[in-house]
């Protein structure tokens, strides 16, 4: 037996330095990897969605529940476990639910939420992760239309809403120069039924891609962005508010004609999302629709030219 111990301890070095080369290849291909990804994660009647370039990541809402961490387990790279920028488009349990996990579980250095709270456990429970997370002193920043996040040289992550009457404003990943917020100030009270309205919404740039990303902003919030020339064509829709009737407005689709549309739906949901008339609008125009009902969670990647539904 103790002739076998020197073979034993050669097989055992050369399996670590195996694992070892393994592991610096898969995270040197995924941080060198210069496609942009945007994955619809599968968490039920819920929104989250995961930006990824490089070694940069970007989460916009975290669902209601755990489904938000198998999806970020799954698409982050081995050994990368931050965060950079998170944001809750709205308090809503279905956005904003899943974040204490997300906080436990990962490093966020940015958070962004829209100016206003909620008196519910779900926002409560935010508030107390929040305090908890150190890096995030001064880095929690309120939403407001015409910040803008530079991911990469190329991509640009614009907020379109909530609307403002103040100057654009520019809010950087890094050293962020807004104004520090504690966790629980800075936040005024939204009325009943408006909270929706006061949705972050994204527009999501990488050279002729682009991608928006309404959370549950209603109508109103479409024909306001529209009439203050906020607009654009784009070629892939996150359609609002899981594809009640109350979002998605013809004037909507007709400025901004997507290609393509994703919907963030938990399967015979008691709502009856997406509503039918939504889906023929975005039917009439030939937009191709993925739902996360059908599909579970849906990956596009794009090169800033051309993107693709990653199979
Ligand atoms: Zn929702």
């Amino acid at each position: 037996m103790k002739l076998l111990r020197p073979a034993l301890l050669i097989l055992f070095i050369m399996l670590v330095t195996y694992l070892c080369f393994e592991i610096a290849r898969e995270y040197s291909a995924q941080s060198q990897r210069s496609v942009l990804r945007i994955t619809l994660c599968d968490v039920g009647q819920a929104d989250a969605i995961l930006i990824q370039w490089q070694s940069t990541q970007v989460l916009v809402d975290g669902g209601r529940d755990e489904k938000v961490l198998k999806c970020l387990w799954s698409e982050l790279p081995f050994l990368d476990s931050t965060l950079e920028l998170v944001v809750g488009t709205h308090p809503d349990a279905d956005h904003i639910g899943g974040l204490p996990l997300v906080f436990d579980q990962f490093l966020v250095t940015s958070l962004l939420l829209p100016p206003v709270s909620k008196e519910t456990a779900d926002f409560a429970a935010l508030r107390t992760s929040v305090s908890r997370e150190k890096e995030l002193m001064g880095r929690v920043v309120k939403a407001r239309s015409g910040q803008t996040v530079q991911i990469s040289d190329e991509i640009r992550l614009s907020v379109l809403a909530p609307l403002a009457k103040n100057e654009p404003h520019t809010a950087q990943l890094e050293n962020s120069s807004e104004t520090a917020l504690s966790a629980a100030q800075g936040f005024f009270p939204a009325s009943k039924g408006e909270v929706n309205d006061w949705s972050i919404v994204l527009l999501l740039e990488f050279n002729e891609f682009s991608a928006l990303l309404t959370g549950d902003a209603s109508e109103r919030v479409e024909l306001a962005l529209l009439q203050v020339g906020l607009l654009k064509d784009i070629d892939v829709l996150k359609v609002g508010h899981h594809g009640s009737k109350s979002s998605t407005a013809d004037a909507f689709l007709d400025a901004i004609s997507p290609e393509t549309s994703l919907i963030s739906v938990g399967e015979n949901n008691p709502y009856g999302h997406p509503n039918t008339v939504v889906l023929e609008k975005l039917q009439k125009r030939g937009v191709q629709i993925l739902r996360s009902d059908q599909l579970g969670s849906v990956t596009i990647e794009s090169d800033g030219e051309r993107y693709w539904i990653v199979p």
